[in-house]
C-alpha cells in the first residue's frame, strides 16, 4: 500500500517535473510514533497493543487524519494513509496537513471498558504531540464519536477545555451538524459533478456500493434521494442485488439491526465480491484497500468509479481500468468530504460558534464541486487522468507552501 501511494506520487511528480530533493522532503513523514499500550482488562487479564501516529506533513496547517482501530494497523499502513491525508487536505483546500494513526486491535471483540482505557492510555502517550494547532485526530475504521469524546476528555485533563483537539465528536459534545454523513454526501456530490460533465443526471443511474458502513450508507441514501437506483450492495458477510433498485431506507434499517446486508429479504443474494463486477453505471468501493486488483479490473462493468474508501485500487488495476476508458475519481478527492466537515467542526470549536445543518451541507457541496473542477482543470492542462491530476494538485499546493516556508532560494518551479 505504501508502495502504491509512492507510485502515484511519482507519476504526478514526474508530470510537474518536481525536484528530486523536494520529492524526498514531501514523501518522508515528519514524525513517526509507536507506543506500547498495556493494562489490566476488565476481566483481570493483561491486554497489550501497539499504538501508531504518523505525522506526515504540516506545511499547510496542523496535522489532520483519522485513528483506525484494526488488527492490521501498523507503521506501514499508518504511513501510507498519512501520506494520502496530506494530498487530500490540499486537494479540497482545507488548512491542514496529513497524519494517520491507530491501534492494532479489534475493538468489536473487546469490552467497551477496555477500549476506553486503551484510548486514554494512547492519548496519555500522545498528549504533547497532538493539539488543536498541532495535530487533530478524527474517526476512521472502527472508531466513532464515543472514542473521540474520550480523546477530548483525556486531552482536556492536561491542557484545559479543548474540543478542537479532535473532530467527529458527538453532536451534543461540540461535534458538528452533518459530520457523520459528510463523507458519503461528498461522494454523492462527486457522482453528480462527474455525470453533469457528460450532460447526465443521477436520475435512473445504476449504482453498486461495496461496503455498507458509515460512508456507503450515506452515499446510498443521498444518491437514492437524487433518483439513482442502488442496484447492488455488499459488505464483509454478504451481498444483495436488485436490478430496479434496492429499498435503501429498508436496507439501512435491516443493517442497523443485523450488522450486515446479508439476509435482507427484498433482494437477490449475491457474493460480496460480485458487487464489484455488478451491472451498473457507477461503482463505489466504500470499504477497505486493495479490492480492485488485476484479477477483477477487466470485469468491472461501471464506467465511473468513485473511490469512497482509501486506496481501494491497486496500481495494476488502475492501469487496466484507465486503458479501458473507465473514469476514476480517486480517494484523495472522492472521500475528502469527511475531512472537509472535520474542518468546519474544528473552525466552530475554535470560534465557540455553531453552524446549522443547512450551512454545513451547502459549504460541503461548494467545496466538493470546486475541488472537482480544479482537479479536472489540472487533468485537462496535463492531459492526464483524475488520480494523477489530484496528486499533482495536492503536491503543488503542499510543495509551494514547503518552499515558501523554508525560504529555499533556489527557484523550484511548481
Ligand atoms: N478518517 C477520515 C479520512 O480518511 C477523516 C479524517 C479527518 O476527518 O480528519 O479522510
Amino acid at each position: 500500500m505504501l508502495e502504491a501511494s509512492h507510485r502515484y506520487f511519482h507519476r504526478a511528480a514526474d508530470l510537474l517535473d518536481l525536484d528530486p530533493q523536494l520529492r524526498l522532503i514531501l514523501l518522508t513523514p515528519n514524525r513517526v510514533m509507536k507506543v506500547e499500550l498495556a493494562f489490566e482488562g476488565a476481566d483481570g487479564k493483561i491486554i497489550r497493543h501497539t499504538g501508531f501516529r504518523v505525522q506526515h506533513n504540516n506545511r499547510r496547517g496542523p496535522y489532520k487524519g483519522g485513528l483506525r482501530f484494526h488488527p492490521a494497523m501498523d507503521e506501514e499502513h499508518a504511513t501510507a494513509l498519512a501520506n494520502l491525508m496530506t494530498w487530500k487536505t490540499a486537494v479540497v483546500g482545507v488548512p491542514f496537513g496529513g497524519a494517520k494513526g491507530g491501534i492494532d486491535c479489534d475493538p468489536k471483540t473487546m469490552d467497551p471498558i477496555d477500549v476506553n482505557t486503551m484510548t486514554r492510555l494512547f492519548v496519555g502517550q500522545l498528549k504533547e504531540v497532538i493539539g488543536p494547532m498541532i495535530d487533530v485526530p478524527a474517526p476512521d475504521m472502527n472508531t466513532d464519536g464515543s472514542v473521540m469524546a474520550w480523546i477530548m476528555d483525556e486531552y482536556s485533563k492536561y491542557h484545559g477545555f479543548s474540543p478542537a483537539v479532535v473532530t467527529g465528536k458527538p453532536l451534543h459534545l461540540f461535534g458538528s451538524e452533518g459530520r457523520e454523513e459528510a463523507t458519503g454526501r461528498g461522494v454523492a456530490h462527486l457522482v453528480v459533478a462527474a455525470l453533469a460533465e457528460d450532460g447526465r443526471k443521477p436520475d435512473g443511474i445504476k449504482v453498486a456500493i461495496q461496503g455498507f458502513g458509515n460512508v456507503g450508507t450515506f452515499a446510498a441514501l443521498t444518491l437514492s434521494a437524487l433518483g439513482a437506483k442502488i442496484v447492488a450492495v455488499g459488505d464483509y458477510f454478504g451481498g444483495v442485488a436488485r436490478p430496479d433498485g434496492l429499498d435503501v431506507a429498508a436496507l439501512v434499517e435491516w443493517t442497523r439491526e443485523h450488522r450486515t446486508v446479508k439476509g435482507f429479504a427484498e433482494a437477490e443474494e449475491i457474493e460480496p465480491s460480485a458487487v464489484l463486477t455488478a451491472d451498473c453505471d457507477v461503482l463505489i468501493p466504500a470499504a477497505i484497500e486493495d479490492v480492485l486488483t488485476e484479477e477483477n479490473a477487466a470485469e468491472v462493468r461501471a464506467t465511473l468509479i468513485v473511490e469512497a474508501a482509501n486506496a481501494p485500487t491497486t496500481p495494476e488495476a488502475d492501469e487496466i481500468l484507465l486503458k479501458r476508458g473507465v473514469k476514476i475519481i480517486p480517494d484523495i478527492l472522492a472521500n475528502a468530504g469527511g475531512v472537509t466537515v472535520s474542518y468546519f467542526e474544528w473552525a466552530q470549536n475554535i470560534q465557540q460558534y455553531r453552524w446549522d445543518l443547512e450551512r454545513v451541507r451547502l459549504e460541503l457541496e461548494k467545496t466538493m464541486h470546486r475541488a472537482y473542477a480544479e482537479v479536472r482543470a489540472m487533468a485537462r492542462q496535463h492531459r492526464t487522468d483524475m488520480r494523477t491530476a489530484a496528486f499533482a494538485l495536492g503536491i503543488q499546493r503542499v510543495g509551494r507552501a514547503a518552499v515558501s516556508r523554508a525560504q529555499i532560494r533556489r527557484a523550484i518551479a511548481l
